[in-house]
């Protein structure tokens, strides 16, 4: 029996994690750091602290080490399905399963897929989610990114530097991203951009070898080796929603802003699960109160 169990391993959950060992209880956290959006993100310019920005790997290597100093485990598992018995929590995994008497979720999000044929057919065959990564295996080659925000705006500018073009298709009209990056893609010269495009399918033998799209009503087509896939995230709720907690309209599970309580009394909510604004520090921010939270509940 532990005292708490965490699930998920970004920067919510880790932070959980350093402030109930550090609590004194006896806590574990289950998640993978490095499937992680932190670690999959490259360089964090406005995580505090760092001047000259951290690599997001090591941001997750390093927060995982404090809550490893202070007591906490650290196991890879999935969590399949979360059982509430009345004063406790059992925590099933596909080959194992443990109990807590308090649980905190962090199971951050996952990128949205565009949902058109040949996406799945060709992920990891030249469709990516993750241009730091995959972005490395297009040197000298042609890559379409295919977004509409900041995560776009940010694969742009780190593809610019590998591949030989780079060619943004976006869905909306306009790129909505940091000034920042956007000052820096204006400078770019293998960059070009088609805005209103309406993907409707990436084609490919063995790997992909071209992007099928609309703009308006006339069909276009653009070769290329790589697709990178930058349409947002949704939040990984699936868990939450099988337990029966509330959610918000939006779909992120619902929490007392004060101190991270979901409608179960014993589990609390953290990071980007919760909604609101989708970034490392105020991620951190809500784990620590979800940890100090959850020791108060213990007592
Ligand atoms: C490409 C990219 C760039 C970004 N850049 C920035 C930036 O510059 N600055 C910034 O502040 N933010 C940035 N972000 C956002 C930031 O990374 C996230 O807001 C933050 O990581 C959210 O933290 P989290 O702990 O809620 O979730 P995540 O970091 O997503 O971590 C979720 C964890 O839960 C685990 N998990 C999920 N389901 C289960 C399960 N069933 N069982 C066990 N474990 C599970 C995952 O494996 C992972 O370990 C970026 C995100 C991306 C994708």
């Amino acid at each position: 029996m532990h005292d708490v169990v965490i699930v998920g391993a970004g920067p919510a959950g880790l932070t959980a994690g350093i402030y109930c060992a550090r609590g004194g209880k006896k806590t574990l956290v289950l998640g993978n750091i490095y499937s992680s959006q932190q670690s999959m993100g490259g360089l964090y310019e406005n995580y505090p602290g760092f001047p000259d920005g951290i690599q997001g790997i090591e941001l997750s290597e390093r927060m995982l080490a404090q809550a490893q100093k202070f007591g906490a485990e650290n196991q890879t598992e999935q969590v399949e399905k979360i059982v509430p018995l009345g004063d406790f929590f059992r925590l099933k995994t596909e080959n194992w399963q443990y109990e807590a008497k308090a649980v905190i979720l962090a199971m951050g999000a996952s990128h949205r897929a565009i949902g058109v044929p040949g996406e799945e057919e060709l992920t990891a065959r030249g469709v990516s989610y993750c241009v730091h990564c995959d972005g490395a295996l297009f040197r000298n080659k042609a890559v379409a990114v295919v977004g509409f925000g900041n995560g776009a705006a940010r694969a742009i500018l780190y593809l610019a530097n590998i591949a030989d073009k780079v060619h943004l298709l976006s869905p909306r009209e306009k790129l909505v991203a940091e000034p920042v990056y956007l000052d820096r893609i204006k400078k770019l010269s293998n960059y070009s951009a088609t805005l209103g495009a309406e993907i409707t399918e990436i084609q490919g033998d063995q790997f992909v070898s071209s992007v099928e799209f609309k703009v308006g009503n006339t069909p276009r087509s653009l070769k290329a080796e790589g697709v990178f896939v930058e349409m947002g995230m949704t939040p990984n709720t699936k868990l939450a929603v099988a337990l029966g907690l509330e959610m918000t309209p939006g779909g992120y599970v619902k929490v007392n802003r004060l101190n991270q309580e979901t409608s179960m009394p014993g589990v609390f909510a953290a990071g980007d699960l919760t909604g609101g604004r989708l970034q490392a520090a105020t991620a951190v921010g809500s784990g620590a109160s979800a940890g100090i939270s959850a020791l108060q509940y213990l007592g």
